[in-house]
């Protein structure tokens, strides 16, 4: 097994100088924790349930997340950084209520691709006060093997909420989370209580949730299982971004407004109200996707959604994966001008598109919608689609 070369040490002035560095560079929480005999919390047991639906990358990864030395041989410590993406409550931002709802996060172009180039910084600093190699630590920005959340709440950057996300007590709920693992052996940063257990040993969501519920009770679709335990397969978040294909009917209702992503166990949380605005240096906004209205997102085509949201995670989506979700919108919205639309979508090319929208135009058009949809049910052929025909 590869370990650290001697003198890869860092502590007292020489720790806070590295601190100082590396915020300096844009971000706005730096934080140190030491590697242990990681166990990986409760990750096996929620995979072992299947709450992580279809996502088997998180299968394939779990013994990585569980043993940061699987990822870096004689990795010591843990950088954990926190990009504040607070831009102030919704009226300040004028977004728009009666528009579709994005994630927060969203609304910036892709922060993997914005915060990297501070990473790549933060190796070059680490190289020049801890005199460490670049084999001797690597980086990740949220889709790495790493638990990062674990990680955050063992070296006191926040707290693991029951709505399972990482809290701080100066950022709320809004942090982008990247971390360097790296062979340098840091002097840790003590977690939020004595008390909290080591990442590594399974730290039970909640810690300083008391007897709050407000995020359990308020999610739409009843996601969590336990708190602190969300099950992928009812979450928003999920549905509306991970699946690729149809969204279960029983769910579609919750989702309500919300066109990519959900926030609302984020922001009913009341350690929000200590949130300041971010600095933004990692980050470039792009609030104007929350005016863009039902209508022209339902009549987009894919040039024009390659040209909207190029460099945003919406990219991730696909176009007809956004085109899905805004008939889901559309059929929660009660907003009857939307029909148009809707008829044209019912014989889109993606069938995912075309079942959505038939569902869409049920809710919408009532008991009118049998006549409306009779001639793109007479040409439908997918068997998916013809069961959302008659399930109406
Ligand atoms: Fe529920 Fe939304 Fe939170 Fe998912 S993101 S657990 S759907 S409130
Ligand atoms: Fe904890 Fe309440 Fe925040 Fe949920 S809303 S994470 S229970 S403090």
């Amino acid at each position: 097994m590869t370990t650290a070369r001697p003198g890869l040490k860092i502590e007292g002035e020489q720790r806070e100088q590295l601190r100082r560095r590396l915020r300096e560079l844009g971000f706005d929480e730096v934080r140190f924790a030491r590697v242990g005999e990681e166990a990986g919390g409760g990750l096996r047991e929620w995979l072992a349930e299947g709450m992580h639906a279809d996502m088997a990358w998180m299968e394939r990864t779990a013994d990585k997340r569980a043993k940061a030395d699987l990822v870096l041989p004689g990795v010591r410590s843990v950088i954990i950084f926190g990009v504040n993406y607070w831009s102030g409550s919704e009226a300040e931002n004028n977004f728009a209520p009666a528009k579709p709802q994005w994630a927060r996060y969203a609304l910036h172009k892709d922060y993997h691709d914005t915060i990297r180039p501070g990473l790549v910084a933060a190796g070059r600093v680490l190289e020049e006060i801890a005199g460490a190699a670049v084999e001797d630590y690597r980086y990740y920005v949220d889709t790495g093997p790493v638990l990062e959340r674990g990680w955050a709440a063992r070296s006191g950057l926040g707290f693991r909420g029951k709505n399972a996300m990482l809290i701080s007590k100066t950022h709320g709920n809004w942090l982008f989370l990247a971390s360097i693992l790296t062979r340098v052996e840091i002097a840790p940063d003590a977690p939020l209580r004595k008390s909290l257990r080591p990442a590594d040993e399974g730290e039970p969501a909640g810690l300083l949730c008391g007897k709050c519920t407000r995020c359990l009770d308020a999610c739409p679709t009843d996601a969590f299982s336990a708190p602190g335990v969300v099950d992928a397969r009812r979450c928003i978040s999920y549905q509306t971004i991970e699946n690729k294909g149809i969204i279960p009917r029983e769910l579609r209702a919750g989702i309500g407004a919300r066109i990519y992503g959900c926030d609302v166990c984020l922001e009913v949380c009341p350690w929000n109200r200590f949130a300041q605005k971010g600095r933004q240096l990692l980050l470039a906004a792009r609030y104007d996707l929350a005016d863009l209205p039902l209508a022209e997102i339902l009549a987009l085509t894919p040039e024009r959604f390659a040209e909207i949201f190029r460099r945003t995670p919406i990219m991730r989506l696909k176009f007809s994966g956004l085109l899905r979700n805004a008939c889901v919108v559309a059929g929660n919205g009660g907003d009857i001008s939307m029909i148009p639309a809707l008829l044209r979508l019912v014989v889109h090319d993606s069938a995912v598109v075309r079942a959505h929208a038939v569902w869409a135009m049920q809710r919408l058009a009532g008991s009118g919608a049998a006549a409306l949809l009779a001639d793109a049910r007479a040409r439908e052929t997918d068997d998916t689609v013809l069961a959302e025909h008659a399930a109406g």
